[in-house]
């Protein structure tokens, strides 16, 4: 076994799997609150705003466990509804995995979920009725079997496994419970996920390695870890929280961490294709402004690159109480007039301009811009962002660079410069 998702089922079991998952490759972790962990008298939907922070979390890469327990009747069905609707939006504003926890109450989850989810969503530890699955596999859901699935008298949940798409299927444990057959009645662990493959093996009539690939697949889609991976659009670095609009970019700067790596501080930051506008609202809707020390828009890319977005989000956040960060390679006046631009550095607090070079054919060698005369726009742009906004300067070492002559024209612009690398 080379993965793990370990889920939350309350706000401190959140946590706890969050920082779990720090401690070794392969452990991740899911960040819910289980209808059952409701409590009737203190609690409203209002609990679910103390999600966002954990779902920050790098190896946080599912929502849940969330969902509808009508089988004990301890709480309003109102109250678990309204906070299942709060945990689904969080999955779509994050694009994160939904853990739906269903009992008594599986066809009630299908019409809260709606025909339109737009993360993938599995059907945890699933007992209900056929036509409920089928219909939760026809809207692409996945449909976990846990130890049930091994019981002897349970020939139902078998013939209804043999029936679903295999590609919808997923094999978990749902331990310290569920334990499968032949450890049932004992405390259920990770390993004993197997006895349960044996049995998919078997309904399938499969080859067990065969198997074994094809449940491996549907769980890496349905976590979203597969070849095309979910991006992270937001991450917390240092005390900041970073917005990752863009994967597009003006330069192609020879030192750019993209040619190297997918990622940085465990998040996955390369994009297969531009994030939607509506997800990046949905997901700024969520922040707090105490969530971080800054609200940095940045990209793994040049956030400039989409500038009507950039203003309105930023704005927007500006409006709510962040302290507003743009970190840019400073080469937008290369698209945009000076009026644009100027406009578009409004709600910023602080611009970050990477310089990178001492001078035009320096910046050309190194940064590689698609303007050959980036370096003039960048040396303009400097001036414009700091009648708007407190500006400082980057540069990162490498060889060509000549950082005391960097040094030297950060000096004779009277801006701070940090160096990098
Ligand atoms: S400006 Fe930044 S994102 Fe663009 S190529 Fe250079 S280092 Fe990469």
């Amino acid at each position: 076994m080379t993965r793990f998702m370990v889920p939350g089922i309350s706000l401190e079991s959140s946590r706890k799997a969050a920082l779990l998952s720090e401690t070794r490759t392969g452990v991740y972790a899911a960040a819910g609150i289980h209808p059952n962990e409701l409590c009737p008298d203190s609690h409203s939907p209002d609990i679910t705003l103390d999600l966002p922070e954990i779902l920050l979390h790098p190896r946080v890469i599912a929502v849940g466990e969330t969902g509808l327990d009508f089988y004990r009747d301890r709480v309003p069905e109102k109250l678990q509804i309204e906070v299942f609707k709060e945990h689904i939006s969080l999955a779509e504003a994050f694009g994160l995995t939904l853990i739906v926890h269903s009992r008594g109450a599986e066809g009630e989850v299908l019409d809260v979920l709606g025909d339109d989810v737009t993360v993938p969503v599995i059907m945890h530890c699933y007992t209900g009725e056929d036509d409920t699955a089928r219909k939760a596999a026809d809207r692409g859901y996945y449909i976990g079997f846990t130890g049930a699935l091994t019981f002897r008298k349970n020939d139902r949940l078998r013939d209804l496994a043999a029936s679903l798409p295999a590609d919808r299927i997923l094999i978990e444990t749902d331990a310290p419970y569920m334990s499968p057959e032949p450890v049932r009645g004992r405390r259920n662990e990770p390993s004993n996920v197997r006895y349960i493959a044996d049995i998919v093996s078997e309904v399938w009539r499969r080859d067990p390695e065969e198997t074994a690939v094809t449940l491996m697949r549907n769980s890496l889609r349905a976590m979203q870890l597969g070849p095309d991976r979910r991006t992270d659009l937001v991450y917390l670095l240092y005390g900041n929280i970073y917005m990752n609009i863009t994967g597009r970019c003006s330069n192609r700067c020879r030192f750019c961490i993209k040619d190297r790596t997918d990622g940085i501080g465990g998040y996955y930051l390369a994009h297969h294709c531009e994030p939607l506008e509506e997800r990046l609202d949905s997901v700024i809707g969520a922040l707090t402004p105490d969530m971080g020390k800054e609200l940095v828009f940045c990209g793994y890319g040049e956030p400039t690159m989409r500038p009507e977005l950039l203003k309105r989000l930023a704005g927007s956040a500006s409006e709510r109480g962040f302290s507003v960060r743009l970190n840019t390679n400073g080469t937008c006046l290369s698209r945009l007039s000076p009026g644009e631009t100027f406009e578009l550095l409004e709600p910023f607090d602080t611009v970050s301009i990477s310089l990178n070079a001492s001078g035009r054919e320096e910046y050309r060698s190194i940064c590689r811009p698609v303007d050959e005369n980036a370096w003039d726009r960048l040396i303009e742009f400097i001036e414009l962002a700091r009648m708007a906004a407190s500006v400082r300067l980057t540069a990162v070492r490498y060889p060509g660079v000549d950082m005391e002559s960097v040094k030297e024209l950060a000096e004779s612009l009277n801006l701070p410069l940090k160096v990098r690398g």
